[in-house]
């Protein structure tokens, strides 16, 4: 399937560049169908979609922190949901009309690799009534320390 996300030419430069070689030799062919085609991994099989462990959320593809487990919430969707990313500048929404649906597909904005989409006004009862809908495969959880 063809996707629109290797269109980069609207996006400002991503700090990570590297080839399509050079990305299928560093992640799982499943990794890189998600990443870098924009596909979406199936609902309830993700890892960390009910991962409830304090921590952040980051790349798996380029290791940049996205998300924290404070701005995480159960959707009851299958993928993991937050209501806010770590940081503005730590992910891109960009208007995505595939599939014949208007969505706003987030990218990573260090490597700009795809994460998922982001929907608003749904009424989960959130600060932001945004759901960033993240496919658990395109991240890596790391446990904060207890202290
Ligand atoms: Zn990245």
């Amino acid at each position: 399937m063809t996707s629109s996300s290797t269109d980069h030419t609207e996006l400002p430069p991503a700090k990570v560049e590297k080839t399509d070689a050079e990305w299928r030799e560093e992640l799982s062919p499943a990794e890189y169908a998600v990443l870098r085609e924009a596909a979406t991994e199936r609902p309830f099989v993700g890892e960390l979609t009910d991962n409830h462990r304090v921590g952040v959320y980051s790349c798996r593809a380029c290791g940049a922190e996205l998300f924290r487990s404070t701005e995480k919430f159960d959707s009851h969707c299958g993928w993991p949901s937050f209501f806010s990313p770590l940081a503005g500048d730590a992910i891109i929404e960009r208007e995505d009309n595939s599939l014949g649906a208007h969505r706003v597909e987030v990218l990573c904005a260090n490597c700009h690799s795809h994460l998922g989409h982001v929907f608003a006004g749904e009424g989960y009862g959130t600060p932001t009534d945004l759901r960033y809908c993240i496919n658990s495969i395109s991240m890596t959880f790391d446990e904060a320390p207890a202290s």
